[in-house]
Order: C-alpha cells, then sequence, then structure tokens
C-alpha cells in the first residue's frame, strides 16, 4: 500500500490511530564497553488492517505534508512513556526512551505543553525522556528554536543532536545548543573508508571536548564495532546488537538477559569513563587537566590505536575491561600473549607484576594525579601510567597508558635510568646476587676493600668464609640461618613485603664493628631464580642504641 497516494489518507491516520494500528517500536541502544542496554528508541510503524507493517519513509513525509506530523510524534511519545511505565512497575527500569521529533513538531505552540502533560500522566520524569532532533530543525527559525530548546533544557529534558553529519552539517548547532548525546549514523559511512575513520574518529574527539556523549547507529558489523570502540564511541545502536522491536519483544529480551539494563549507578560511572578521549596523544594528561579546567582546549591529532586501556579494580582484583590494539601490541613486547596472561600474573599477589601494579594504582587512586613507573621486564624497558576516572562502590576504573621503549631516543632513556641504578647502589655498603639453583654469588658492588667470597671453589665456602671473617662471632649462626639456600625462596615469598630483613653485627672492610641491616629480595622477572643481598650500615646515632635494646632484650633478633 502506498498510504502517500490515497485521497484520504488524513481520514485513514487518523483511524489508525484510534484503533491501534499505529505502534511505537524500539530499538535498544547498549553501551559500547559493557553490551548493557541504556536506553531504547521509539520508531513509529504504521500496520495495515490486512497486517503489512509500514516503515516511518512511507508515511512520514505524508504526514509532514498534511500537518499530521505533530499527532504521530505525541502518540509515539505516550507509547514511550507507557514503556517506561510498564518497566517500572515490573522491576525492570529502564533508563530512559528516546523519542524523534519532526521539525515542524516546533512550529507547534502547545508542544512544550502536550509534551509535560503526557509524562505527567503516565508520571514519567523529565530525565527518562530524550528527545532526537536533527540539525534542519535548528537552522529554519533559529529564534523560536532556541526559545524551546531552553524551555526543554531547562525542565530537564535531555535533547539528543540525531543524524549527526547526515544533512545540512553545521558545526555551529554544537556551538549554540547543549546536547547530552551525539548520534552518528554509520549508514552514511557504511565501507569504513579510511578517511570515514578519520572523520569519524575526529568528530568522537570533537564531542568530547564539548561535553557530549557520542551514539553511533546503524551499526551492523562487528569490524565497525571494534573500530568503534578503539575511538571511544560510547553507545552503539544497530542491527548487530538488536532491529528494533515491539514492546513485547523488548520485555522478551530483558527477561530472558537478567542484567542487561544499565543501572543508574553504572550509568553515572559509564558515562564519567566515556569522557576519555581515546583520539587524543595524551589522553590521560587531557582527561585529568580537563578535570580541572572544564572548558580545556588541546590539539587533537588521530592516533585512535593508541596504547591504553581500561582496567577495573575492586577490592583485591584487576580486571582488563578494554585494551587498544596498541597496549595489546606492547604487551605483546614484554611477553605476554594476552592481556589475560598479564592479568594472571597480576592475580598473584607475590608476582613482582602484581606489586609494580597495585603500587601504581593505589597512587593513582589516592590522588587523582597521573601517576608513571618506569621499569625494566625481561630487557624491554615499559612506562606505564596511570589515571582514575570514575568511581563507584567497591570499584574504580583506572585508565592505563603502556609504553615499551625501542626507539634511540628511548635507548638513551633506558640507559639513564641504568645509570641512576648504578648510583643507587653506592647507598649500600654491600650488594651480592645469589642464585640458589646454581649455588652460586656474585658481588655487584661494595663500598669496602674486602675479599672477593664469590670466588671460592663451592658457594659454601664463600659464604662460610664471608661470615667467619666480616660477621661479629655473636651474630654468625643467625647469619648463615638468614642466608639459608633451602628457604630462603620460602621465607622471602611470605613475608607481606617480598623481603627479609635482619640486624646484624658486622666488621666490613677495614672497619670496625658496627651494626648493619641486611635485606634479602627476589629479583623479578627472570628465568632463574636470583636473589639479591644488600647490606646498609645503620645511622651512626642508633648504633648506640642497637646495643643497649640487644643489652636489653638479647632475644629480640
Ligand atoms: P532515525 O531516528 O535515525 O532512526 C534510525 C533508523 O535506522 C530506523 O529506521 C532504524 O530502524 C534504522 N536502523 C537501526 N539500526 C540499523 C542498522 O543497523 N542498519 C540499518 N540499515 N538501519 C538501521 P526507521 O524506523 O525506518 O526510521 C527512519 C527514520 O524515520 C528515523 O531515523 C527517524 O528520523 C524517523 N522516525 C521514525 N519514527 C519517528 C517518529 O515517531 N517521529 C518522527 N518525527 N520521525 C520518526
Ligand atoms: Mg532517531
Ligand atoms: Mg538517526
Amino acid at each position: 500500500m502506498n498510504v502517500d497516494r490515497e485521497t484520504d489518507f488524513g481520514n485513514r491516520f487518523r483511524e489508525a490511530l484510534k484503533s491501534g494500528l499505529i505502534r511505537a517500536w524500539f530499538q535498544p541502544v547498549f553501551r559500547a564497553m559493557t553490551g548493557r542496554i541504556t536506553v531504547a528508541e521509539a520508531l513509529a510503524r504504521w500496520f495495515t488492517p490486512e497486517g503489512e507493517m509500514l516503515s516511518p519513509a512511507d508515511f512520514i513525509p505524508a504526514l509532514e505534508r498534511d500537518g499530521l506530523i505533530f499527532d504521530l510524534d505525541m502518540e509515539i511519545l505516550r507509547q514511550a512513556c507507557v514503556l517506561y511505565q510498564e518497566f517500572q512497575q515490573r522491576g525492570t527500569p529502564l533508563r530512559g526512551v528516546s523519542v524523534n521529533l519532526s521539525r515542524l513538531d516546533f512550529k507547534q505552540e502547545n508542544l512544550f505543553e502536550t509534551v509535560c502533560a503526557t509524562l505527567d500522566r503516565y508520571a514519567v520524569p523529565h530525565e527518562a525522556i530524550k528527545l532526537e532532533i536533527t540539525e534542519g530543525m535548528m537552522l529554519e527559525d533559529t529564534e523560536t528554536f532556541e526559545k524551546i530548546f531552553q524551555l526543554f533544557s531547562d525542565a530537564g529534558f535531555t535533547i539528543w543532536l540525531d543524524d549527526f553529519g547526515s544533512g545540512y552539517s553545521s558545526l555551529n548547532v554544537l556551538q549554540n545548543y547543549s546536547f547530552d548525546v551525539i548520534k552518528f549514523d554509520m549508514l552514511f559511512l557504511r565501507k569504513l573508508s579510511v578517511r570515514g575513520r578519520e572523520m569519524l574518529a575526529s568528530l568522537t574527539s570533537m564531542a568530547k571536548t564539548l561535553g557530549i556523549h557520542t551514539l553511533t547507529e546503524g551499526v551492523e558489523t562487528k569490524e565497525q564495532r571494534d573500530f568503534l570502540l578503539s575511538i571511544g564511541c560510547e553507545a552503539l545502536q544497530g542491527f548487530l546488537y538488536s532491529k528494533p522491536l515491539s514492546a513485547e519483544k523488548l520485555t522478551e529480551l530483558v527477561d530472558q538477559n537478567p542484567g542487561i539494563l544499565e543501572s543508574p549507578e553504572d550509568a553515572k560511572y559509564w558515562n564519567a569513563i566515556g569522557r576519555l578521549n581515546f583520539v587524543n596523544p595524551n589522553p590521560l594528561k587531557d582527561f585529568a587537566e580537563r578535570r580541572r579546567d572544564s572548558a580545556g582546549t588541546g590539539t587533537y591529532v588521530s592516533s585512535y590505536d593508541g596504547s591504553i586501556a581500561l582496567v577495573e579494580c575492586g577490592r583485591d582484583h584487576f580486571e582488563y575491561i578494554y585494551a587498544t590494539e596498541g597496549y595489546r601490541e606492547r604487551l605483546r613486547d614484554l611477553g605476554f600473549a594476552t592481556v589475560g596472561g598479564l592479568e594472571h600474573a597480576l592475580s598473584s599477589q607475590r608476582s613482582h607484576q602484581y606489586l609494580i601494579f597495585h603500587k601504581l594504582v593505589m597512587d593513582a587512586l589516592r590522588t587523582g594525579t597521573v601517576h608513571t613507573v618506569e621499569y625494566a621486564y625481561k630487557d624491554v624497558y615499559f612506562r606505564l601510567s596511570a589515571l582514575s576516572v570514575a568511581r563507584k562502590e567497591g570499584r574504580a576504573m583506572i585508565v592505563m597508558r603502556l609504553n615499551t621503549f625501542d626507539s634511540e631516543r628511548e635507548v638513551q632513556t633506558a640507559q639513564e635510568l641504568l645509570n641512576s641504578s648504578s648510583a643507587l647502589l653506592t647507598t649500600y655498603d654491600l650488594v651480592v646476587l645469589f642464585y640458589p639453583e646454581r649455588k652460586a654469588a656474585k658481588r655487584v658492588f661494595t663500598a669496602n676493600s674486602m675479599a672477593e667470597y664469590d670466588q671460592e671453589e663451592s658457594f659454601e665456602i664463600s659464604l662460610r668464609k664471608f661470615c667467619t671473617e666480616q660477621v661479629d662471632p655473636v651474630d654468625q649462626e643467625r647469619y648463615l640461618q638468614f642466608m639459608n639456600f633451602s628457604t630462603m625462596e620460602e621465607r622471602v615469598g611470605e613475608s607481606p613485603k617480598h623481603f627479609i630483613q635482619s640486624l646484624f653485627r658486622m666488621r666490613l672492610g677495614q672497619g670496625t664493628t658496627g651494626w648493619y641491616s641486611a635485606r634479602l629480595t627476589q629479583v623479578p622477572s627472570r628465568p632463574e631464580k636470583v636473589f639479591m643481598l644488600t647490606v646498609q650500615n645503620v645511622q651512626a646515632n642508633l648504633q648506640k642504641w642497637m646495643n643497649l635494646i640487644v643489652e636489653e632484650y638479647p632475644d629480640m633478633l
């Protein structure tokens, strides 16, 4: 049927309205990162008495021509309110429903009043209804439009910009109105050409700069979805996820997938995370600075394969929620085939990765600023930065940026790191590496002229010789126990800080006997087990106190 050609089109429409043949169908919108439903969009469907379903393209132009579109839109709004109310009452509350308004609706003097009255009738809060409008409307009668926009805004409605980039495309509309969400239509970028990708990446970045949330509709393929995730688009809608559904089918979908509806708490959490601009040379810095200065500006270069990841921290676990391809690639540089491999290493509280990661995350959480560590793992130097971007009960989202060093400049940085670590060594009196599996030792540093014990023919001999010559007789037995290889790993592993420490009286080099603090730490990330012994003289003014304490409490050591 071509309704447009019917002479009594208006009557047929009114008839269809009355007999319930004009129905709102609902297409859910999904949070890109979680796959949960955030809202549903109401889309008009007209069923003929013969059961044929007509799409908006078949009847909207005629309704606009005959001045009937307002009636359609208010009926779809009413059905959206009914759906919202029903979901509320059955205990599966929806966060909102979006409805499409025609530009002609803005010529209706009673638009605002009618919308409010409809919501009141079904006890729907204004925040729950998202008004989708297109750019065309704003350019026709700017003054009237501005007034009505303000009226809706002030009354707590959120206004979405539909089909951005499809028609007149004026950037002015973004400058002049504060939209809550911009909807991009994938259909205009169907082939996902390089230029199309660049455009969408830049537009998403721009939206974030302006504080507007991003949604892409018409998502049909996994390739499109992966791309949209990589540029940080927050919400997705399209046949890949779900077609528009009748209210009954939507209800079924929700019932069959418990937990699929986003909670208000999650919405707040994810909306905060959604502000992160993936398409930015330095997303963490950008986010942190923008938090301070909401009018922040910056230059944006397309680099949406930047190396970032979202990591959620619970009370005692880390979970990678998302990692860009760039991040995964750098993880492979570090020898983790998958994000799961790292997660596994992180799940062991004894692993060195856990310790580094844990401290970094805790610092980021505590301060709310960007924290960075530089470290070497399997001979690859890397820099890991973290920023906390959102929190909710018992959980926080951390954005991680990972760089591995390979270019020449970075080799220099690595060299500097090495140099400074040798400076660090000189703060000790003695540093020795032990290889329990080979029963070998290697002296790395000493500030004292001392015999080269590590040249002895067996490790036991070296140890005993060192003990006899350097350790005060009263502490020799304790020292041998401290250095016992067969229990070393266990003792170090069990200690909460991953090192064991004790105080000994020693006479290093030519010096006099004094108190020394000895510490054994496991050296991370080597194929072979390695322990490092560091020995450091106890501060001069504490020496006499140590003697007094040991005299008083000989069992203390
Ligand atoms: P829209 O608001 O941009 O809605 C998106 C359209 O894309 C819908 O078509 C939807 O069914 C379709 N779509 C969603 N996902 C995909 C996908 O993955 N692939 C493809 N190829 N299409 C997808 P629909 O329902 O035919 O609506 C077309 C347009 O008609 C809407 O575009 C909207 O501008 C207008 N419209 C729909 N309902 C109403 C209404 O109640 N009032 C007014 N004024 N306009 C309406
Ligand atoms: Mg729409
Ligand atoms: Mg659209």
